[in-house]
């Protein structure tokens, strides 16, 4: 028998192997095989994608033998490896990438390269010179990968091959991996007369379970000398026994019961009795969407099935699992990448295995091996996280979509304000769509105020009506929430007289001033400068534009020198200890004003914030990203959606052009409106969803690698023309990052078809064309910039 494996490697190819008799399980497609691979033959993980009798093509001579099928259970699906192949077609990657990307790397044996220092020799070049310093600082061995990564350079490879040539450095070949998560039990195997107390006392245990993981034995005060003797006396035997790690949880139960409302009953009833079809179900924040797709799932499970609820990174939070628990209990599993390494494995095993019927986690749990799926959920389908940023870039709402039709379940995108996609599609009826027409409890979504900018009277950014709302409201013992959407204080410095901006060196986009730090930051790639005031050209006091949450907190402290103030954004979260504090601080009301970003707006429910206040409601309108309408109108449902929750609240919109589409319909309620003209426009256009664009990017280390780069560009443009529009190469609008220059070009494709052929084109011609040089195929994109 041959099997076909698809390994971790960017070549968009599968190989074919010899599957000998002596391997420990017995071969099926999504199982992982150990496989020689290469010139040196080390030892790599694999997954069968496929197996055939006949090697086919190859000269069975030249076939290699798998090394080993260390599993009985498979770690993929046969509808995994078909969705994983679906996602290598659409986002131009390879099989094997995929695949890898999504299995925990626990999973992974691999046999690694290592070298050390074996003698201490006076070398003459520079790379040789720095290599023998690193593997000194070193002392032991390191892997080779490891070294190459610290010294980077072109000629690494060579100069470590030429010194262990020398016999200067030593080279020993290893195999990694990590145990598959196991405890001790002990088991009892004979009954034999003993005289000692403990002695007695565990074989008593032992009578009743047969066999008991040795921390519960010592637990139960049997020592581990006890044990000893024991087993020394063959009464009880030591063995492994698969162990998988539960997620310890923050204590937060949720015990409501709900009888839904009729209008929610219809939806529910929409989605059981539909076909497997895609859904969208939407309506304001509070409509009771979650309760609907909660009980989907319930009776999903009923009818002994799996659910996968896919939900953006900032979503999930202890509340949300709560409420999932309420329904289920406690036997879910979540999924995200905050998880240990060893965890991952244990979850993705629990999947594997059967050991629950829920599951939920942010867009890498679209992989996860559940076998008998009955539906999947999306919630907040709108959000930018379900975009991957890294290959292969899939967009895991479109995939979430595609496993349905694959799993035959129904997949349900849950949403108070759909992406324009998803929007349209459910009204060609392409998807179905439910609507919640209205919030479930009586108090009536939050009155909503437009601010003119550039009109009103306001001291800094804040108009006199969001003053005046700001004092009634902390005078009433509630909240108040301020969001901005830029952490740090002041967005860049410039000269009022040469023009100078103070830019990032690696990416050239302007830098943030963060007070806190006394730094000025880069929020592309995160490096930090030493804070300018003048103007290092002509020394001129340099101006400050913009607004980040520290300028919005100083602010406030100054009006409301008596209210309490807090900083809600990534900088003051990124602890996670410190971060829960000051959310539950929050909670229970030690705050009075909040200052926040998208952090703030997401996931969370502050019961006493009744005010809710967007500051610069239009600014990121002049980005140009085709999506930023959009962008401009979620962040305002969203945000606003925040107020009055539990009583009656309001919120206040300040925005320099009052009459943008985005800022009137949200303010309005009116977002049929809203969506009825930015489709419209999206059409004018050519914009998604009346086309499918693919990003083209190509990084470069200088401006005059440029001509060289263009000039295949046109090569490559004239083979793909026929399926894709193409513009010319230009400077990104971010032109340069870490150090690199970015040209982009926006392809559009007119038909799904045409995307899927001219993409078939770029993954065979780009890495011959552009041999060695950086560049990224990014299909359905959703950060243009
Ligand atoms: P959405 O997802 O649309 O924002 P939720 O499902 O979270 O709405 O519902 C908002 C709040 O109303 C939640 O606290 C929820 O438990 C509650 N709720 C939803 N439906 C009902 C119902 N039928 N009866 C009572 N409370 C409900
Ligand atoms: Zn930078």
């Amino acid at each position: 028998m041959f099997a076909e494996v698809a390994l971790n490697i960017p070549l968009d190819k599968t190989f074919i192997y010899k599957v000998p008799e002596t391997v420990s399980s017995k071969p099926e497609v999504g199982k992982r095989v150990i496989v020689p691979f290469g010139k040196s033959d080390f030892l790599k993980t694999g997954i069968i994608v496929s197996l055939k009798e006949t090697s086919s093509e190859i000269e069975e001579t030249y076939i290699k033998e798998i090394f080993d099928i260390p599993d009985d259970f498979v770690l993929f699906t046969e509808k995994n490896i078909k969705l994983a192949e679906e996602i290598a077609r659409r986002y131009a990657s390879a099989i094997g990438e995929v695949l890898f990307f999504f299995l925990p790397s626990g999973f992974i044996i691999e046999e690694t390269s290592y070298v050390y220092l074996k003698r201490n020799e006076h070398v003459k070049g520079k790379t040789e010179q720095q290599i023998i310093k690193y593997l000194k600082s070193k002392k032991g061995r390191v892997k080779l990968i490891t070294l190459v990564r610290a010294i980077k350079g072109k000629s690494t490879y060579s100069t470590v091959k030429n010194l262990i040539r020398k016999g200067i450095i030593g080279k020993e070949e290893d195999i990694t991996y990590t145990l598959l998560p196991t405890q001790k039990v002990a088991v009892l195997k004979e009954i034999k007369p003993v005289k000692g107390k403990k002695e007695l006392e565990a074989i008593e245990i032992l009578k009743k379970i047969k066999e008991i993981p040795i921390k519960d034995l010592n637990k139960r005060g049997i020592s581990y000398n006890t044990i000893k003797r024991l087993t020394n006396k063959g009464i009880i035997e030591i063995e492994e026994r698969e162990h998988l790690i539960d997620i310890k949880k923050q204590v937060l139960t949720d015990n409501r019961k709900i009888i839904l409302t009729a209008d929610q009953k219809r939806a529910l009833n929409a989605i059981l009795n539909g076909k497997n079809e895609t859904f969208l179900l939407y309506g304001v924040t509070g409509s009771g969407k979650m309760e609907v797709y909660l009980h989907a799932a319930l009776e999903t499970v009923k009818k002994g099935k799996s659910v996968l609820i896919l939900v953006p990174e900032l979503l999930l939070t202890p509340e949300l699992r709560a409420r999932v628990e309420s329904y289920f209990g406690e036997n879910i599993v979540v999924f995200h990448s905050k998880l240990s390494k060893k965890e991952l494995v244990s979850q993705w095993l629990k999947a594997v295995k059967g050991k629950s019927k829920v599951f939920i986690g942010t867009r890498m749990s679209l992989m996860l091996p559940i076998k008998d799926l009955g539906l999947i959920i999306v919630d907040e389908e709108q959000d930018t996280s379900y975009k991957e940023q890294q290959k292969p870039l899939y967009h895991a709402r479109e995939m979430a979509v595609k496993r349905g039709s694959i799993e035959k379940c129904p997949v349900i995108l849950v949403s108070a304000t759909p992406s324009v996609e998803s929007y349209y599609r459910a009204s060609i009826e392409k998807y179905r769509a439910l609507e919640l027409k209205k919030r479930v409890s009586n108090i009536p979504l939050p009155y909503i105020k437009v601010v003119n900018l550039k009109e009103e009277k306001r001291v800094g950014i804040f108009s006199e009506s969001l003053i005046s709302a700001i004092k009634n409201t902390v005078k009433k013992g509630e909240q108040v929430l301020l969001f901005i959407n830029r952490r740090g204080f002041f967005s860049s410095g410039f000269c009022p007289k040469c023009g100078f901006v103070a830019e990032c060196d690696d990416c050239a986009v302007p830098l943030v001033y963060h007070k806190n730090m006394n730094r000025l930051i880069c929020h592309i790639c995160g490096k930090k400068y030493k804070p300018l005031f003048r103007c290092p050209e002509c020394g001129t006091k340099l101006e400050f534009k913009g607004y980040g949450t520290e300028r919005v907190e100083e602010e406030v402290k100054v009006l409301f020198p008596d209210f309490r103030i807090v900083r809600l954004d990534q900088d003051t979260v990124k602890n996670p200890t410190k971060g829960a504090k000051l959310i539950a601080d929050i909670k229970n009301g030690n705050y009075d004003i909040i200052v926040g970003t998208q952090i703030a707006s997401k996931g969370h429910n502050f019961p006493k914030l009744t005010l809710v206040a967007v500051l610069m409601a239009d600014t990121g309108y002049l980005l140009p990203d085709f999506r930023s309408a959009e962008r401009t109108f979620q962040t305002i449902v969203h945000t606003t959606g925040r107020a009055g929750r539990f009583k009656p609240g309001a919120a206040i919109i300040q925005a320099f052009d009052p009459e943008n589409p985005a800022v009137k319909y949200a303010a309005e309620y009116k977002f049929d409106l809203f969506y009825k003209e930015e489709i419209e426009a999206r059409k004018i256009f050519n914009y998604p969803p009346f086309s499918y664009p693919v990003l083209l990017e190509f990084q470069i280390e200088k401006t005059s690698k440029f001509g060289k780069i263009e000039e295949k560009f046109n090569i490559l443009k004239e083979k793909i023309k026929p399926y894709f529009n193409v513009p010319p190469l230009n400077p990104a609008p971010i032109p340069k990052v870490s150090g690199r220059y970015r040209f982009i070009t926006f392809m559009r494709a007119a038909t799904e078809e045409n995307l899927l052929k001219g993409i078939e084109i770029l993954k065979r011609e780009m890495p011959i064309l552009f041999r060695g040089v950086r560049y990224r195929i990014d299909v359905d994109p959703v950060y243009l910039l």
